[in-house]
């Protein structure tokens, strides 16, 4: 007996992600896969049973490649904006709020419901970033799947060898990774990166001009929060550079690096990035919510580094949702071709995640957890422009 039975499924468009968008498509599906995509007129003779969704499109699912549900109740640090660009208030803000310690259950609950948020918004899998060992067991029961990282801290002098020290007793199954330069140490972020080997090594990057002038000068407001929190900033030698360089000057840039937000990053460092394959995860809501900038998405896009999307937590972004991010993204830079934000939103975020044979496109073999969406789009034209501009606006359902 099957598992599933075989449907096929008919909508005014099919986005595979990988070729042009499909009119009056159709994709069949059987024990969990799709087995076959294309236009009504080739499948209509399968024996299947038919479910029609007009007025929708169907697409892949999404995958969100940077977020911290673990801060998911903190959501009304997004009530204010902070003073723009200015991250180290920003943090303030966040370590007061967490100094509070809240009851273990109102973090988790509220994680919980981040993540039936981003399930609800489309979101097949996240790359999950948290403190707390407890967090690589949120995605249980959900069919967002997250994969998640136990992020590490320490500058320099005691704070950075209680960071190896906490790393050694940690076991190999747990993923861990560097917070940003200015919070890990050169022998924290090495050692990382040598443990992640040929797995995802997912890291803030370039996020704010205060980040880059702590690097280059080791002053400036970072310097003045750190030393407020008892790290020994003079002990820190600042390596005089900007975040992209220092990174490679320690040789943790390649394939597997995931740079996140990549803001403030030169000309000569994005061909660096280019250069080792290390892909670049946008955050343009939670940007646009610091006031960091934006990054510079399109000298990005013509060297060619890979570029995915995150939403970032809701400490930082009032929404975690991967279509507004499309949107924000569009907004900031209208001249992108729509069908490659939503490349950046799915097979792109797929691919990095090793997750391209199942997930971020249609094609025979993948899942067939794909989504309908609303979609009020007469021409294939219109389609991909309706899905990264509509944001919020987005209805869709799951199909299986
Ligand atoms: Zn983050």
């Amino acid at each position: 007996m099957q598992e599933y039975p075989r449907y096929l499924y008919r909508a005014p468009f099919v986005v595979t992600g990988n070729g042009p968008v499909i009119a009056d498509g159709a994709v069949l599906t059987e024990n969990g896969l799709v087995a076959a995509v294309g236009s009504y007129a080739e499948l209509k003779d399968v024996d299947a049973q038919l479910e029609e969704y007009d007025g929708h499109v169907i697409t892949s699912p999404l995958v969100n490649c940077h977020a911290h549900l673990e801060l998911s109740y903190l959501a009304g640090l997004t009530g204010d904006s902070p003073k723009p660009g200015d991250m180290t208030g920003w943090i303030r803000g966040l370590l007061a709020a967490r100094a509070e310690s809240p009851e273990p259950e109102i973090v988790h609950d509220a994680a919980r419901m981040g993540l039936a948020r981003l399930y609800a918004g489309g979101c097949r899998a996240v790359v999950d970033i948290g403190n707390l060992q407890e967090s690589s067991l949120l995605g249980e029961g959900f069919k967002t799947e997250v994969l998640f990282f136990l992020e590490l801290l320490g500058l320099c002098g005691p704070s950075e060898e209680a960071a190896l020290a906490t790393l050694a007793g940690i076991g190999s199954e747990v993923c861990c990774t560097p917070h940003a330069p200015y919070s890990a140490g050169p022998a924290l972020i090495r050692a990382l990166k040598k443990r992640a080997g040929n797995n995802l090594f997912p890291m803030h990057v370039a996020e704010s001009a205060q980040e880059i002038e702590f690097l280059r000068t080791g002053r400036g407001p970072f310097a003045d929060f750190l030393a407020e929190r008892g790290v020994e900033v003079a002990s820190f030698a600042p390596p005089g550079m900007g975040a992209v360089r220092y990174l490679e000057s320690l040789g943790v840039l390649d394939k597997q690096t995931l740079c996140v937000h990549g803001v403030h990053v030169e000309d000569e460092e994005i061909a660096l990035l280019a250069l080792h394959g290390a892909a670049v995860c946008l955050c343009p809501g939670s940007n646009r919510f610091m006031g960091v900038g934006r990054a510079p998405v399109h000298k990005m896009r013509a060297q060619g580094v890979p570029l995915v999307l995150g939403t970032d937590s809701l400490a930082s972004n009032p929404q975690l949702n991967l279509w507004r991010e499309m949107q924000v993204l569009r907004e900031e830079h209208p001249d992108l071709p729509p069908e490659a934000v939503f490349a950046m939103a799915s097979i792109n975020g797929a691919r990095l995640l090793g997750l391209e044979n199942r997930l971020g496109r249609i094609a025979p073999g993948v899942s067939s957890s794909l989504l309908a969406v609303r979609c009020p789009a007469k021409t294939e034209a219109e389609v991909l422009e309706y899905l990264t501009l509509a944001g919020t606006e987005i209805r869709l359902e799951w199909l299986e």
